[in-house]
Order: structure tokens, then sequence, then C-alpha cells
């Protein structure tokens, strides 16, 4: 009812300045000073009214509508008492046809628009009808003139009418409004947390705004929710989200709503200040703290969140915001919140133009295969060389694959890079001597069943007539986060056609030993972060010889990678891998430079310290 009444912004003051003037009118023709008392209260009534109105759609939002309730139906008794005393006293006081014309229109109409409009509460349309029809009614009834008697028993039939009528509207509408209600809940409502969806959320925010408020977005993100979902099952994937969203519900106060908006993603919109909204981001990462328990199992998970602030944007703009915020978290290393800053657009900005530049890279002959070294620790020599890729820009300069590479997995142009990888890595091989093998990156979305990888190692391999067995490909464990069974039998198919394959960056990410088991690999890279730790800590000393046992059971050899310095090498030579990257021996250099030094043997530095006596020999081209 209140914001019904409320809501329609021109009725309350139109309709009372209407009263007011007539009532006026009626004091200007007849010069009698009752009329200008009546317009006065009027008038007053309206202003109080009208005041109501703008001070409810101001702070609506915040409070309840009880009070509004009140100030709205003592208005309205007020104003049809008045109305109707208007009437009377035009009736008793005056003669003249023309003001008796204008108080029995003005009064008549007030009470038709009370019966069609206030459905909403019965007792207050029958108190308002009465109000404005009693007082009328009996002075056309004291006045003893007939056609104002007739006049009088109609207004007193339409009281009676209405009061019997407004009972039953009043059960119509109220079973209209719940339906209604009940609809747009269900529309507005997720249904596995009860929270609201996206569309709910968009309404909500849309309403903050609009009502002028000052607000921030959250995005919420569990991290690695794929892992779990894949790994437990979708029913525990559900049972999970509940429980993830009662945990954020906790730390949530009463100016902040939270909705899941599709996945795994959370968001919530406050209207807290900048200080205390950020507290809240603490608070919602924090409550990840303590592992989750979701259907007999207990889980660790850990939530990423971006910040962004909400007022004069519109809400897409605001939700990309919260969503550049939220990848920065995530490539921060999860488990954190990011707040919004326009650095963050400029680095979308730059990855968006550097996508449209990727996609005429090869063509431009821009993009180059540059080859490190794996060296064989005991014999000293080159067992392979590791291609990486390379962007020469134009305008940028030289550009990291770990730059580019992420972008090309994100807009599908990796399987045109990666192609043009393996093809110029097995080319670049041809030339080698025939012992030195060539090993390429392939990356997880190469893995796709629309992409016929197998098709392309092959065509390769026919090409450039290179040995199978030369030829070794790298993949990372995120690969297993595409279909697995798929990988598997991929990877099962390339060994078939002769080729070696190696896990990738073993000791970051996920580094599950059952991978080792579970993959059919020949080689395990381990990853220079792990390498760094083996030389400062027993327990990484440790941890690499249980996984160095482990691989040499299952027959997989182990390749260091990122050795950086003597102290480094003398660590992980102790476990005796297959081969060693880093460096300390060569960085990734052009195909000219490789077949420069790809016959020689490498001074190892740990195995041939200069002996304090004697100065250092340089042996590297020693044969
Ligand atoms: P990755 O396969 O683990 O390659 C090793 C990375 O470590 C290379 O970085 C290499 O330059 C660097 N590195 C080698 N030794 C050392 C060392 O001693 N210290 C330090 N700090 N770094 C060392 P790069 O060339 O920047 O490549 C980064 C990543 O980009 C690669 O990591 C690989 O995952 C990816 N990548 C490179 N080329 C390709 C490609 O053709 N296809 C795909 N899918 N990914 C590629
Ligand atoms: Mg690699
Ligand atoms: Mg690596």
């Amino acid at each position: 009812m209140v914001s019904a009444l409320y809501g329609t912004p021109l009725a309350i003051p139109v309709g009372m300045t209407i009263a007011t003037v007539v009532i006026a009118a009626c004091g200007a023709i007849t010069g009698d000073i009752g009329f200008a008392v009546l317009s006065a209260a009027m008038g007053c009534i309206g202003a109080f009214r009208f005041g109501a109105q703008l001070y409810y759609r101001r702070t609506h939002a915040a409070g309840s509508t009880a009070l509004f309730e009140r100030l709205a139906y003592g208005g309205a008794w007020a104003t049809a008492f008045t109305m109707s005393c208007f009437g009377a006293y035009t009736v008793a006081a005056h003669a003249d046809d023309r003001i008796v014309t204008l108080a029995v229109a003005q009064t008549i109409g007030y009470i038709a628009g009370i019966a069609g409009r206030n459905s909403s509460r019965p007792f207050i349309t029958n108190i308002q009808v009465s109000c404005a029809t009693i007082p009328f009614a009996g002075a056309l009834m004291l006045s003893q003139i007939p056609a104002f008697m007739v006049i009088a028993g109609a207004l007193l039939m339409t009281v009676v009418l209405t009061i019997s009528s407004s009972n039953v509207i009043h059960g119509v509408f109220v079973s209209n409004f719940r339906k209604t209600r009940e609809l747009q809940l269900f529309a507005t409502t997720d249904s596995v947390t009860a929270l609201l969806n996206r569309r709910g959320f968009i309404d909500e925010v849309e309403e903050r705004l609009r009502t002028g408020g000052r607000i921030y977005l959250l995005s919420v993100d569990v991290d690695d929710f794929k892992t779990v979902n894949d790994t437990l099952g979708h029913d525990v994937g559900d049972a999970l989200l509940s429980v993830i969203a009662e945990r954020i519900a906790s730390v949530l106060g009463p100016r902040d709503k939270a909705a899941r908006i599709g996945g795994d993603e959370f968001m919530i919109v406050s209207d807290r200040s900048g200080e205390d909204v950020a507290a809240l981001a603490t608070a919602i990462v924090g409550s990840f703290a303590e592992p989750v328990s979701v259907a007999k199992a207990t889980l660790s998970i850990s939530v990423s969140v971006g910040l962004a602030n909400g007022t004069g944007e519109s809400v897409e703009r605001s939700l990309k915001h919260c969503d550049l915020a939220l990848y920065k978290a995530k490539a921060d290393g999860k488990n954190r919140w990011q707040s919004y800053t326009p650095e963050l657009s400029e680095a979308y900005d730059k990855r968006m133009s550097l996508e449209q530049d990727l996609a005429k890279a090869i063509a431009a002959n821009e993009l180059e295969v540059q080859y490190q070294p794996i060296y064989s620790p005991r014999g000293r020599t080159i067992l392979m060389c590791e291609a990486l890729m390379r962007w020469r820009h134009p305008t940028r300069g030289m550009i990291s694959p770990a730059e580019f590479i992420p972008i090309a997995e994100q807009n599908g142009l990796i399987t045109t890079l990666g192609a043009f990888a393996i093809e110029q890595a097995m080319e670049a091989a041809t030339r080698w001597p025939q012992p030195v093998g060539v090993s390429v990156n392939v990356s997880a979305k190469q893995f796709h069943p629309d992409h016929d990888l197998v098709g392309v190692v092959e065509d390769a391999l026919r090409r450039t007539d290179i040995a199978p067995h030369r030829v070794m490909l790298e993949v990372t464990e995120s690969t297993l986060a595409e279909d697995k069974n798929f990988v598997i039998e991929t990877l099962q198919r390339l060994r078939v056609l002769g080729v070696r394959i190696a896990l990738d960056d073993f000791g970051t990410g996920y580094s599950s030993l059952s991978y080792l088991a579970e993959l059919p690999i020949d080689i395990l890279k381990i990853d220079r972060a792990f390498v760094n730790s083996v030389a400062t800590s027993s327990k990484a000393q440790s941890l690499l010889r249980a996984i160095a046992g482990l691989a040499a059971e299952l027959n997989v050899a182990i390749i260091v990678e990122g050795v950086e310095t003597p102290e480094q090498f003398e660590a992980v030579t102790q476990f005796q891998p297959h081969g060693v990257q880093g460096f300390l021996f060569a960085r990734p250099m052009p195909k000219e430079a490789i077949d420069l030094i790809i016959d020689r043997r490498v001074t190892l530095p740990a195995i041939d310290r200069p002996r304090p006596t004697r100065r250092k020999q340089h042996r590297s081209s020693a044969a």
C-alpha cells in the first residue's frame, strides 16, 4: 500500500492542489472567510502528505514502512474529512448554485476516487469513505431540499457498497500480490543456495544505484572449484556451494546482500564505507580458514575476492571491474582479495590489443622458437633442447611466452601456435647430431577433441622425417583438468607414434604423486621452485628423494629445471637426474646459436670447480 501511494509521485501533490484551489475559488467567488480557513487546512494537509512522500522516497530502503503506513492513512482521513466539511459548509451556508455544484462535484469525485483506488486496506478505505461522506451527506439531508436529499441518499448507498466491496477487492488484491511476490522470488532466487540469483542481484544493484546510494560490489570465486566438482561429483559440489553460501552469509552485515550468479561465483553488494568494505573482503577470505565439512568429507577450500566501486557506473561496467580485480587476485596466488584499480583496466586493454596482434603474429613472422639445452650431468653433453617460443612484437619488443601463451589459450589460437612450435622444433632438430633430441611444450588446451594433436605431431614427423624417439612433448598437470580419459588416450596414441612424454613443472600447483602412476609419461621435469628449496631445505630434499625413488620404480626419468647456482646443481645431482637444465648451463637461445654449441661438452661448475691453487680452465669446448 505504501509503495503504491508514495510511488506515484504526482497523485498527492496534484490532487491536494486541485482540492485546495477549488475551495479557495469558492472563497474568492463568495468572499466567505470560512472557505479560506478550509482551503488553508487542505493546503497544510497536502504539504504534510507531500513531505511524507519525499521523506519516504529518500529513506525507505533503510527503514520499515510501518511509520509511512500510519502517515498515509492519517493524511488520507484528514483530507477526506476536510473535503466533506467543505461540502457540508457549502450546502449549509450558501444558496449559490455554482458553489454548491462545485462542492458536490468535488466531494463526490473524491469519494469515487477512494472507492476505486484504495483496495489495499479495507479498514482505511472504510474510514476514509465514511469521513468523506457523513458530514456532507448530513448537511445535504438537513438542507431539506429534495434534490440534495436524493444526493445524500445516493452517497450513503455508495458508502455501504464501498465498504462491502472493499473486503472482496482486498482479498483478490492480496492473493494476486502474494502470487506475484512468489513468482518474483522464484525468478530472482538461486535454488541451490537460496541466495539471490543473477537476475535478482542485478535488480538489487540497480535499485541501490537508483536510490542514489554509494555501493561496492564484491565478486567471490571458489579457488579450483572445478577440481572439487570433478573429483567428488556434482551432488557434493552442490552441497559444498550451500556450505560456502552459509560461510559467506555468516560474515555479512545488514547492509550487504549476497547472490550466486553462476557456477561457483558469488557476488555481494554492500553500501558500507570503503574501510568497512575492505574489512568485509578480509572477513570473507578469512571465513574459509577452517576446512568445510560436506557429505562426510572435510575439504580445505579458499576463495578469491574482487572488489569494485559501483557508484556512478553502469552495472555492467562495475561487474567488469569486479571481474578484473578478481582475476588479479587469482593471478596473484588466490586465497586473497583485490580491489579494482584503473591499472587493471589498462592491463586488460593491453591484453586485448595483444590478443588482436597475436592473431597476425604468425603470418607476420614475429614468432620464433628458441632452444635451451638440457644436459646429461654425467656425460656433460646435450641430451636435448627445450623449444621455447618467443614473440618479437614490432612495437612492444620481445614478449615472454608466460604473457602470450595464456592469451592464446583463452582465445583458441594456442592450437595454431602449438602446431607451429612443434613443426619448427622438429625442423631445427633435423640439423642437430643424431642423439640430440628436442622437447616441445604442449598446452592443456591442445588436448581437445576438436583439435587433432596426434595428427599434428604425425604430420610434423612425416614432413621433417625426424626419428620419433628424438621428440619429447611436455605436458603440465593442468592438462588433467580437461577430459582426463581423452588426455590419457591421446598421450598413449602419441607414445605409440614413438615420441616421449614429459610431465613439466612438477612441484608446483597440485603436484600429485598419483599422476605419476596415472599418466603415461617417460620423464618427470622437476620445477625450478622445487629446485630452489632443495638447495636450502632438508625437508624438500627428503621429498625429492622420495619422488626420485618412486620415479625410478615407475621407470620414469627425472630432469631438473631452473638450476641457477652450483649449490643447487650439487644438491640435485645426488638424486642422479637424467638431465639438468638451467641458466647455470645455458639460457634459451636462437637456433643459430644452438647450432654452434650443440656438439660441445659443457663445463659443469659443481664438478669442475677450479682447484684453489690453479687458475680456472675453460673446458667448455673440450671434446
Ligand atoms: P617451461 O616449459 O617450464 O620452461 C622453462 C622456463 O624456465 C622457460 O621460460 C625458461 O627460459 C625458464 N628457465 C630455464 N632455466 C631457468 C633458470 O635457471 N632460471 C630461471 N629463472 N628460469 C629458467 P620461458 O621461455 O619464459 O617459458 C615460460 C613458459 O612458457 C614455459 O615454461 C612453458 O610453460 C611456456 N611455453 C614456452 N614456449 C611454449 C610453447 O611453445 N608452447 C606452450 N604451450 N607453452 C610454451
Ligand atoms: Mg617446459
Ligand atoms: Mg617447466
